[in-house]
C-alpha cells in the first residue's frame, strides 16, 4: 500500500501553520517522495469546472452539529491524525490509496475544483475521489470551524472493513475517510494552489511494532536494535516540535528507512502536531 498526501499548506497564504507543516515534512519528502517515479509533473492535471448543480447534491447530506475538530476522536476516527491548525483548518490532508488506485484517479482526473454557490455563498470545492463517490447522501459533511466558511466531506466507513480491530469496544468509531475539501477562505486554500497540490507517495512497506508507542519498518529494524537502548531513548526524547518550540517527546512513532539514516515520524507528546527527525548513520 501508498499512502498519498494532499497538501493544501500553500507558501504565503498560511504563514503562520506553513513554517510548521513544512518542516515536519521536510525530513519526510527527502526520502519518500516516489510520485515522479510513476507519473510525469504534466500529468497531474486538476481540472476546474463550474457546477451549480452541485449545491443540491450537497444538502442532500447530513451536516454534522459539531466542528470537525471537536468531533476528532469523539464521533469518528482517522488514520493518520489530522493536519489542524489552532483554528480547526485542515493544512494537510492524507489519503490511504494504493498506487495503481492513486495514479488511476489522477489520471482520469478525479481530483476535481468545482467552483459552485451553496447557501448563498461561492465556494471551490476540491474532490479526492470520483463524483459518484464524493457526493453519495450517506456522506457527512464537516464545518472546520463555527465560521462555516470551509467544510469537509467524509465518508463514515466501518473500522473492520478497513482492517481496524478495537480490543475495547469503547473506543470503537467509524473512520473518517476524506473525500472532498469545501472552502470559501481563498485566503487559507487559495484557487492556484487547490489546482496544483504537493501529491506525496509513500511506498508503505510492512511495519513491525517495537511497542505500543514505535513502530518500525521491518528492513529498518536491524539498525534501530543495533543502537544503544540509551542512544535510543535519548532520540525519541529529543525530537524539535515548532509548535512548542522545545525538544519533546515522539509518540505515535514509525521508523522508517532513509538514504542518511533513518527517519522517525510521528507526534509531539506534548501538544499532538507532528514531528519528525532524521537520524544519521555514523
Ligand atoms: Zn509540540
Amino acid at each position: 500500500m501508498i499512502r498519498s498526501l494532499y497538501s493544501a499548506a500553500s507558501g504565503q497564504a498560511i504563514p503562520s501553520t506553513i513554517g510548521r507543516y513544512a518542516s515536519a515534512v521536510t525530513d519526510y519528502e527527502r526520502s519518500k517522495n516516489e510520485i515522479t517515479n510513476y507519473i510525469g509533473p504534466n500529468q497531474i492535471n486538476i481540472p476546474y469546472v463550474v457546477d451549480a448543480q452541485v449545491a443540491s447534491y450537497l444538502d442532500q447530506m447530513v451536516i454534522a452539529a459539531n466542528t470537525f475538530k471537536a468531533d476528532h476522536e469523539k464521533g469518528y476516527d482517522t488514520e493518520y491524525g489530522n493536519d489542524m491548525d489552532e483554528k480547526g483548518y485542515i493544512i494537510g490532508i492524507e489519503l490511504t490509496l494504493d498506487h495503481e488506485r492513486f495514479i488511476e484517479l489522477v489520471k482520469n482526473q478525479a481530483f476535481t475544483v468545482i467552483r459552485t454557490e451553496w447557501r448563498n455563498r461561492e465556494y471551490h470545492l476540491v474532490t479526492f475521489d470520483y463524483l459518484e463517490k464524493v457526493f453519495k447522501p450517506e456522506n457527512v459533511i464537516y464545518k472546520l470551524t463555527d465560521n462555516e466558511d470551509a467544510f469537509v466531506i467524509v465518508q463514515l466507513e466501518e473500522p473492520e472493513k478497513l482492517g481496524y480491530y478495537y480490543t475495547d469496544s469503547e473506543d470503537r468509531r467509524p473512520i473518517a475517510l476524506f473525500k472532498a475539501l469545501i472552502s470559501a477562505r481563498d485566503d487559507i486554500y487559495p484557487l492556484e494552489y487547490l489546482l496544483k497540490p504537493e501529491f506525496h507517495l509513500v511506498k508503505n512497506t510492512s511495519l513491525t511494532f517495537i511497542d505500543n508507542n514505535i513502530s518500525c519498518e521491518v528492513d529498518t529494524l536491524q539498525f534501530w536494535n543495533d543502537l544503544s537502548e540509551k542512544h535510543r531513548e535519548r532520540i525519541i526524547n529529543n525530537v524539535y516540535c515548532e509548535n512548542c518550540s522545545d525538544t519533546v517527546t515522539i509518540v505515535d512513532c514509525t521508523i522508517y528507512n532513509d538514504p542518511y539514516g533513518v527517519l522517525l515520524r510521528g507526534k509531539c507528546k506534548n501538544c499532538g502536531k507532528r514531528v519528525a527527525r532524521v537520524v544519521e548513520r555514523d
